[in-house]
């Protein structure tokens, strides 16, 4: 008799859904002449001054493990970064942990803060990890819909709808991926002060905010009395195009930091010491690039967000990050179909709304992290597609 599987996996690992990004990267890779605007991450290589500091700290033969916490200097690094662009204090002895992204930083928040059947909070759409890692950490997902005429800003009132008894964690994300919504001091006034009603705990992951492009980027945590019911999650993969070192971080208070160093020294021990390294040399001298690649990312969307409109689609402008997120609801096919008929047809590799979430559909989340010259032939592509579509 053939093994069963289903005996031996755990059943809440194998109920997950596989994710709906992969399936159509897949599809591209086939196709030698496919543009993709599917990846979310910098097009950018990482800036040499941050590149050379790795391979010096190799040279050097710094190859050993660090402190659980991270390294002393990146944790004192992070503190002084934060407190300048966030107005966040945090102690780098105590309330800093340095972790293998943020999504490890996700990861170990989510499995330090709940039991199983605790209840969280989420905005739809949203990055694809959120569900599953409230899953796989025993809780229950509670999705809280956004919506395109609001520019997916997550309101009180939708909160309030889908608040329910048992809920104890509340996720944000702003900027958004995969809408590039961000949220103004009041907007996040009126959150915290729900927060703060029903006894919520926020994870706030603000991996995008230095791709803010209109406004200034505000982090919840900075708000009277929010530090001490928030985690700041924050890294190096978006704003200094590091994806491949693995390295972010979480700030918050000490008991829920210390729980989290528990799991992380248990089960990765410390983040890599070439990637601290080199993380180091990004916060103290990493401004320039920082601001470089944001401009560049601001004309890409200038450009690309005026093509899509021009070719008829409505599209919100995103005031952050590196994703547009159209809207094809009146072209009477689906966000699943869109995006692979369009792939097949004029091989232009996009994402389908629906992938962030059942708020998603009917949307499509197209990411300029790509040359201005690949924006320009694959809006050609797009719009061609789009005016046979009217067609038919
Ligand atoms: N959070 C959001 C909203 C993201 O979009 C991503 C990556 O796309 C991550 C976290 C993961 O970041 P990291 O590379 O630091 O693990």
């Amino acid at each position: 008799m053939p093994l069963d599987s289903k005996r031996f996996l755990a059943k809440h690992i194998d109920a997950l859904p596989p994710s709906g990004i992969r399936k159509f990267f897949a599809i591209a890779a086939q196709m030698p002449d496919a543009i993709s605007l599917g990846v979310g991450e910098p097009d950018f290589i990482t800036p040499w001054h941050i590149r050379e500091r790795a391979i010096t700290a190799i040279e050097k033969g710094k190859t050993s493990y660090t402190d659980n916490r991270g390294l002393g200097t990146l944790r004192h690094a992070i503190a002084d970064y934060v407190g300048t662009h966030f107005c966040l204090e945090y102690n780098p002895d105590s309330e800093i942990l340095v972790t293998a992204g943020v999504s490890e930083a996700l990861d170990l928040a989510l499995r330090a803060l709940i039991n199983p059947g605790d209840k969280v909070l989420y905005h739809q759409p949203c990055y694809v990890s959120y569900y599953p890692g409230i899953a796989m950490a025993h809780g229950v997902p509670v999705p809280v819909p956004t919506r395109a005429r609001d520019q997916f800003m997550l309101t009180v009132d939708a909160l309030r709808s889908a608040w329910e008894p048992g809920c104890k964690v509340l996720m944000l994300n702003f900027p958004t991926n995969p809408t590039g919504a961000v949220a103004s001091s009041e907007q996040l006034k009126a959150i915290a002060a729900f927060a703060q009603e029903k006894d919520l705990f926020i994870l706030s992951d603000e991996i995008y905010a230095e791709m803010t492009f209109e406004g200034e980027h505000v982090s919840i945590a900075s708000l009277p009395g929010m530090a001490e019911r928030t985690l700041f999650l924050h890294g190096f993969s978006k704003a200094f195009a590091m994806t491949g070192f693995r390295v972010g971080y979480a700030c918050g208070p000490s008991w829920l930091v210390h729980t989290m160093t528990k799991i992380h020294a248990y089960s990765l021990l410390c983040a890599p010491i070439i990637s601290q390294e080199a993380a180091v040399e990004a916060l103290l001298n990493g401004a320039e690039s920082v601001a470089q690649m944001r401009e560049d990312y601001e004309r890409r969307r200038d450009f690309f967000v005026r093509r899509l409109v021009e070719m008829g689609l409505h599209c919100h402008n995103p005031q952050a990050t590196f994703y547009a997120f159209p809207d094809i609801r009146h072209l009477g096919l689906s966000d699943e179909a869109f995006s692979l008929r369009l792939l097949e047809q004029e091989h232009v590799a996009i994402v389908p709304g629906s992938a962030f979430g059942a708020d998603g559909q009917g949307f499509l989340r197209c990411s300029f992290s790509t040359s201005y010259e690949n924006l320009i032939q694959a809006t050609d592509r797009m719009d061609r597609f789009v005016q046979s579509l009217a067609k038919t």
